[in-house]
């Protein structure tokens, strides 16, 4: 647990609360995006129709028809089989991360990551004491020399990366990085954990192919309904090998017997009977609204010195403020104006990153976009000026 970094972001959320705070801080869904009638209307369906098996014990891998979905849905979306065997259910994408860690992390395992990296899978992997090698990230996705690099000198157990609108930066891989990356890969005993929590939500509708289409035996993927059912639903999955599977079905049995079945039974109903596509495409296109006010908001009041990332899907914006100013002083300055923002530090497993902000804009109103970003620039600038 010594090693294990707090999370800074749900440290910041509590302080975030006051709804008098304009909060570009947390990673929330819309919450008026989230069609609570639907799913109202697929958990009464499922408890009325079959409620004394939905609310029984049931299997680890997950309920059938949800995996055999998700697969189908690989399919059409992406034209890769996958066996629903290869499926299981977790409760929330980040268990996932912590299944994944437990079954394949020893201490002093030597894991790639991107730099900056999700912290939830810092999180979750430090917990079992791996060497951690971040690979620089660039627009269009993490540096090949350098991945080719820490692959040549250390015996890699793992390479984390989040190819779609990853988290915290915004950056989406181009096709030609994911084919790179697993040219690098393959062959070693390297596997890729493909992350793909924001895959459905890209503003364009054209899916980027998945990394596991040139690297098929090493990849595992993990997917969420997170953001494009609800989060409080908690329900993820991962796709692994299946030497990896059977593994992660021990460590899933011996962490929680299996995820919510309930959960499952209704994400399901509603999978069924709603319109997920309309839905996704309803979300993705107030995501892209609110990433585009954000965007020329920045254009027109932050000075020319910083620099962001302009996502083509996601909820977050990255940026990069001029070299001496800290990211610490603008979060604790903006926030006595009731603007919440977060540092970047945390998403770097080597320290740095001192003057990097994540910006989300997929649970703001337009309103609080513009006097929000107005305030921002305006606390950026002061001390650009000091
Ligand atoms: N991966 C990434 C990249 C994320 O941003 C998140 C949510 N913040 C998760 C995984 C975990 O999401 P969930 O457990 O809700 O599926």
């Amino acid at each position: 647990m010594a090693r294990t970094p707090k999370s800074f972001i749900r440290e910041i959320l509590k302080v975030t609360e006051n709804p008098e705070i304009i909060s570009f801080a947390g990673g929330l869904p819309n919450p008026a995006l989230i069609d609570v009638e639907g799913i109202a209307k697929a958990a009464a369906k499922v408890l009325a129709e079959d409620g004394r098996s939905a609310l029984q014990y049931s299997t680890t891998e997950g309920y059938l028809p949800l995996r055999q979905f998700i697969a189908e849905r690989y399919k059409k979306r992406l034209g890769f089989s996958v066996s629903p065997d290869e499926i299981l259910i977790t409760n929330g994408s980040q268990q996932c991360l912590d299944l994944i860690g437990k079954v394949l992390i020893d201490a002093g395992d030597h894991v790639a990551i991107e730099r900056p990296g999700y912290l939830g899978a810092i999180q979750a992997f430090s917990l079992y004491e791996p060497c951690f090698h971040p690979v620089i990230l660039r627009e269009d996705g993490p540096d090949p020399a350098m991945l080719a690099d820490v692959a040549g000198r250390y015996p890699l157990k793992l390479f984390y990366g989040v190819p779609n609108s990853q988290n915290p930066s915004g950056i989406t891989y181009s096709d030609e990085r994911r084919r790179e990356i697993a040219g690098i890969l393959e062959g070693s005993g390297t596997l890729f954990i493909e992350d793909d929590a924001y895959g459905e939500l890209n503003f364009s509708g054209r899916s980027s192919p998945s990394v596991r289409e040139f690297l098929p035996d090493q990849t595992i993927i993990t997917g969420s309904f997170s953001k494009i059912l609800a989060p409080g639903l908690r329900m993820g999955w991962v796709v692994a090998p299946p030497e990896v599977m059977e593994q992660i079905v021990v460590a899933k049995q011996a962490s929680d017997l299996h995820s919510n079945y309930l959960s499952q039974r209704i994400a399901f109903e509603y999978l069924c009977h709603g319109d997920i596509d309309a839905r996704i495409r309803t979300i993705s296109a107030a995501y892209r609204n609110q990433c585009d006010l954000m965007i020329r908001m920045f254009e027109e009041m932050l000075p020319e010195s910083v620099t962001y990332t302009r996502p083509s899907g996601g909820m977050f914006v990255w940026l990069t403020l001029p070299d001496g100013i800290s990211s610490t002083d603008v979060f604790e300055r903006a926030l006595r104006q009731q603007v919440a923002v977060l540092p970047g530090t945390p998403f770097y497993v080597d320290g740095g990153g001192q003057n990097t902000l994540r910006v989300n804009f997929s649970n703001a109103t337009p309103d609080k976009i513009r006097t929000g970003v107005e305030r921002l620039s305006a606390v950026i600038r002061e001390l650009q000026d000091a």
